[in-house]
This record gives C-alpha cells, structure tokens and sequence, in this order.
C-alpha cells in the first residue's frame, strides 16, 4: 500500500492577465487542475464547478476509472446546461485532469491541455496525453515535438468540459511506486518550462511546497502569460509513515495537513506535514487565493508565446531569411485569430508568425473571416494553422479557398465549442479578442 506523504499545491495569475480562471482541487485521494476558457468570467464558472464536481465525490475507491468518468460527464453536463440559459456564457469550458490514488495505482480522467506528469528516479514522465491541435498534428507526423512545443497556436485545444453536450473523458491506470511524485499542472507551467527545466525544479527541492513556489516563479520569470496552477504529491510506502501517526493512508492527510495555497505562498509549509496530519481535524481545502473583484479587461493577444528561445530561434532565422528574399512586409500567411465570441476564425496575416519578448509582435492581421477554424474539414485545418509564408496573391487565394472548403459556417453558433483558444484572446476580460484587424504591427524585426 502507498500512502500520501505529502502534497503541496498554488496557483498564481501569472503576469499578464488579470484574473485567475484555473481552479484546483487538493484533498488526498483525489487531485485535480481544471484551466476555464470564455470571456466575462465564464472560463473561472467553468473551472470551479468542474472542480467541485470532484470535491462532491464521497466514495472515491469503488471503480475508480469509472468514477473519475463519471464525476467528469456529470461536470461537463452542468457547465453546457449553465451555458445554455445564459448567453454571456455560451461556449463556455474548462480543461480537467483528476487523479485518484487507490492502493499503489493512481487513476487519472483528463479533457483538454492540463497535463499529469510523475516525476520518478530523476525523470519526468507525461502520463497524460494533450488534446490539442497541434498535438494532433503531431501524432500525425505533421509537427516533430519541438514543432508543436512551440506552435504559435498551441492552446488551440480540441476536447473540454462544457461546450458540448457530451464529452469523451480520457481515463488511464498507472502503477505508483514509493517515492513518486506526481505533478499536476495547467498549461500557463507547460508553456513557460520545459519539461527538463519542471524535472530540474523537482529534483532540487525535495520539499514539494518549495518546489510549487519555485515553479510558479520560473515561469513568471519567463513571463508568465498565463495562469500558473501546480498541484504536487509523493507517495510513500505505508510502512514508512512518519512515528506515531498510526494507520492514518490514503485520505484526506494532504488537505488536513494545511497545505492551502495561502499557506504555501507564506511560506509556513515547510517539512513533512506527515505528522501533523494525524491529528489536525479536517478541514475544507482551500481552492484558490482571492481576487479582486473586478479585474479590468485582459488586452487582447492572439498567439501566446514561449520567449524565443532553442528551437524558435532557427525557425525565426529561417523566416527572416525567406523574409529577405520576399521583403518583409510581403509576406503573408494565413492563421486564426479569436473572434468577438473566442471562437478562432481565420484570418490574413502580413508579416511573420512570431511574437519576440515584450509582447513584440513580427505580424499584423490584415483580415478576419467570418469562418471559424472549426468550420473547416479536419484535413484542411492544418494548413489554416501551419503559417507557411506566402505571397499575398497566394496567401488572399488559400484563405478564399478554404472559406470556400468550409463545410458549415454559422460563426456565431455553438458549434465545435471545445476548439476554442481557451481566453488567450481576451482573458476573463473576454472583451479583447474582438477587433483584431489592425493589430498592432511588430516594429521589430
Ligand atoms: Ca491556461
């Protein structure tokens, strides 16, 4: 048998938008992110019922798979009704990823681009499989990994709780070993560090609580363009419990320890909370720090974007090169961008697909189509995402060719709400994604 040893977990805003829309749920057995998407705060309604989904669940043991299924199907139905009767809310949705520690297995149910990861014998291993677009593309062949870990439209995402009336869960059993530790994250961690620079963080600090603060930190310090939601756990064997603490196992220890977000960011939760947790009563985990009450609208953004770095920088020389050849302010290429509901439409671009550091942007959107990206068939849409460079003869004749291949485009229904850009558009602000043409054009460059 394992048992929690300890748990940590915090989630921060990040330093670019103004409100929190990921929730987090920390109360051993059951772990669980959930990243909102939609404007006016629908994306942190979402979030938050898709976590007290799971904070309902009173037997988390029987038939934990289905379980995990089930609570998630229950989640998405409650947010697409909610949706349903109130316009404001239409599409709206949330990532989740669950873990349920049962013996010595961990269970995981997942929708969307939050991630569960175990970090083991120095590695860090993704268990859960992104339900992305260019994730998709990649397992196709048509990304290598470096490709989508970069894609400008990486939080394109093609599966959630909420905009859909059903929902296909992902479920999976893994088999725990003394010693893991499991990390479950949001994407604003994921699009910030590398999974070498999470594993490099794991490994230096054997306290979790330090290591959730050292992660938000990171991914701060690289810009943090979007909420950041760490939730850590290390299973021991049961025989290793700490002196005195009885049979105490699985069970609502880590929450008991005190292991709030607040506590963590005050820094009073240090050490092993083993102990601590055989006799502190109960009490209701705390889900998220405050906020203010009426965060201003998030600026608009398009394309979030990891700070240029490795990989980016040989693909930005190759686009500067083809873009001397062509004279850069001849090329073009096609793209989305979020409309005034968040769903992506297409959309023209003149100049490069890349955002440089401080929000530089190397491209203006010269027009957006009344199609949604969804609106596409599925083997067209890549070549709306790939951002070939184009002349603007070429690049205006794909876009009136795709309008064309759209096979239904009612853009302002609810169809294909899950493959939406989850609010990097607008933020909880949501009012932002609308007026995209005319984008501020990157001077650089
Ligand atoms: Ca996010």
């Amino acid at each position: 048998m394992l048992r929690i040893a300890e748990a940590a977990q915090l989630t921060d805003t990040g330093r670019q938008r103004e409100a929190n829309e990921d929730s987090y749920l920390a109360r051993g057995p059951l772990f669980a992110v959930a990243d909102g998407m939609g404007g006016a705060q629908a994306g942190e309604v979402a979030s938050r019922m898709a976590v007290a989904a799971f904070e309902r669940v009173d037997d988390p043991v029987a038939a934990p798979e289905e379980l995990l299924r089930r609570t998630a199907e229950d989640a998405n139905h409650e947010i697409f009704e909610l949706a349903q009767g109130d316009s404001s809310r239409s599409g709206m949705g949330t990532t989740l990823t669950a873990a349920l520690v049962h013996g010595d297995e961990i269970s995981f149910g997942h929708v969307g681009d939050s991630r569960a990861y175990v970090f083991r014998d120095g590695r860090l291993r993704q268990i859960t499989n992104d339900h992305s677009l260019v994730e998709e593309l990649r397992r196709q062949g048509k990304l290598t990994r470096d490709q989508a870990a970069d894609h400008p439209q990486r939080s394109v995402i093609t599966r959630a709780l909420g905009p859909e009336p059903t929902v296909d869960v992902d479920t999976l059993t893994f088999s725990a070993r003394p010693g893991d530790v499991f990390l479950l994250c949001s994407d604003g961690l994921t699009t910030m560090l590398d999974d070498e620079d999470v594993a490099a963080v794991l490994d230096r600090e054997e306290d979790l609580a330090r290591a959730a603060r050292r992660l938000v930190r990171e991914a701060n310090e690289r810009g943090g363009r979007d909420n950041i939601t760490v939730v850590l756990f290390r299973l021991e064997a049961a025989g290793e419990a700490a002196a005195g603490e009885g049979e105490t196992l699985i069970g609502p220890a880590a929450a008991a320890a005190g292991l709030s977000a607040e506590a963590v960011a005050a820094g009073a939760a240090g050490g092993s909370r083993g102990g601590a947790a055989a006799e502190a009563p109960p009490r209701p985990p705390r889900r998220r720090p405050r906020r203010p009450a009426a965060p201003p609208p998030a600026p608009p953004r398009r394309w979030p974007r990891r700070l240029l770095a490795g990989g980016v920088g040989l693909l930005l020389a190759a686009a500067i090169a083809s873009a001397a050849v062509l004279g850069a302010r001849q090329v073009w290429f096609i793209g989305t961008d979020p409309g005034p509901g968040g769903a992506d439409r297409l959309a023209l671009f003149r100049g490069l697909p890349y955002e440089l550091p401080f929000g530089i942007e190397l491209y203006s959107v010269r027009e957006v189509s009344a199609v949604p990206l969804l609106a596409l068939p599925a083997d067209r849409r890549g070549v709306a995402v790939d951002h070939e460079l184009r002349s603007e003869d070429d690049a205006r004749s794909l876009l009136e060719d795709l309008e064309s291949a759209a096979v239904t485009a009612p853009p302002d229904r609810k169809r294909g709400g899950g493959e939406r850009d989850r609010g990097e558009g607008g933020g909880a602000g949501g009012q932002g994604g609308g007026g995209a043409a005319g984008g501020s054009g990157g001077g650089a460059g």
